[in-house]
């Protein structure tokens, strides 16, 4: 690691600038015009253009004692285009604006956005804009995606049908798991600042927390398959709060079986090391940024090829609810925190 500072001060603004935004090569051809002018040009060539921002504030969305630069720029990215993917669209262009106190040196600015450009080369995007400031306290990071999709074919969490069946990307409460180790961890460096992190062996809930992926590769996989989903949205508060949006928004009821919910074997693991239910992990946990969609039965046959996607469940007349079946057959209307495994379980 580089032990050299470098005040941002002694750049300027448009050196910063400059100097953050040297080596971008376009890669979309619809980015007519990116960064160094008043705004940037954009030409989605008879597509529909999709918009999602996200604000990311330190000590509310992030925690630079267990962060490292590279993953939060890698992630700020992934998480914003992750809405874009859950519109059934392509993102192509990023904007990205940061508030810097003087606590930052331009060598850890630059590996804030080498972790930026990592997401940017491998979805696909350009950085077109954005805006800095000096900020009094904390980094702050705003970021927005821009994306495309032929006309019409955006995916609202709106318009499931009854009868549709429920299905969810990857593995489930992961990121939580993670989190839960970062900030045990981050306890004991506190109390005791000598003490090593003991995170052996929890590299895939770590991995999960710190460098999540969007799932791009679903978006691609449905797009093949010719399977368009009747309702959709990524999953970045736990499945039960998501599934209840999806339902509210569509005006319809449905049943989740408690043993489709995808769990990997590493996270039930280390979720057992906090003596908390894996099931309650993946309904209330946040930050998996997997989707979450509806598609008729009828495509069952083509979903069943993919193994990153599992049917949880299905959508159901309003009057019914929504509820969880658990392992042990028993059923409970989920809330957005889960449903209360404790007194509930049986
Ligand atoms: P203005 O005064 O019009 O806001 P700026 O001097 O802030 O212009 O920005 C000049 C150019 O640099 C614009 O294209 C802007 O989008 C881009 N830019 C500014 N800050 C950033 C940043 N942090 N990352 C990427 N591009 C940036
Ligand atoms: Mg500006």
């Amino acid at each position: 690691m580089s032990t050299s500072r470098t005040e941002i001060s002694s750049l300027g603004e448009f050196g910063l600038i400059d100097h953050l935004t040297r080596n971008i090569e376009l890669q979309n051809a619809s980015t007519v015009l990116g960064v160094g002018d008043d705004a940037a040009v954009i030409d989605h060539f008879g597509k529909q253009t999709v918009i999602s921002t996200d604000l990311l504030l330190e000590g509310v969305h992030f925690d630079l004692i267990y962060t490292p630069l590279k993953h939060l720029g890698y992630k700020s990215v992934v998480v914003n285009i992750s809405d874009i993917y859950a519109m059934n669209a392509i993102p192509t262009q990023i904007t990205l604006s940061i508030g810097i106190s003087n606590r930052f040196s331009l060598e850890a600015l630059d590996e804030f956005y080498e972790g930026v450009y990592a997401a940017c080369d491998k979805y696909g995007v350009d950085l077109v804009g954005g805006d800095t400031s000096s900020s009094q306290k904390g980094f702050i990071i705003s970021l927005t995606a821009i994306g495309e999709v032929a006309p019409d074919k955006f995916v609202k969490r709106s318009t499931a049908q009854k009868g549709d069946l429920v299905c969810v990307s990857g593995d489930l409460g992961a990121a939580y798991v993670g989190l839960l180790f970062l900030e045990r961890e981050k306890k004991i460096f506190i109390e005791s600042p000598g003490v090593q992190p003991d995170l052996e062996g929890e590299s895939y809930v770590i991995g999960k927390m710190l460098k999540p992926e969007a799932r791009k590769d679903i978006i691609e996989f449905l797009a093949n398959q010719e399977v368009v989903p009747t309702a959709m949205m990524d999953i970045s508060d736990g499945l039960s709060s998501e599934i209840l949006h999806i339902c509210r928004q569509s005006e319809l009821g449905c049943v989740i079986y408690e043993d489709k919910i995808p769990i990997a074997g590493p996270m039930k693991e280390a979720a057992f090391k906090f003596e908390i239910d894996p099931t309650a992990c993946a309904l209330s946990g946040g930050e998996d940024y997997e989707l979450l969609f509806t598609i008729p039965q009828s495509a069952y046959d083509k979903l069943v090829l993919n193994e990153e996607i599992s049917v949880v469940g299905y959508m159901t007349d309003p009057g019914d609810g929504v509820n969880i079946i658990t392992k042990g057959g028993s059923k409970h209307p989920l809330t957005a925190q889960g449903w209360n495994h404790l007194t509930n379980r049986q």
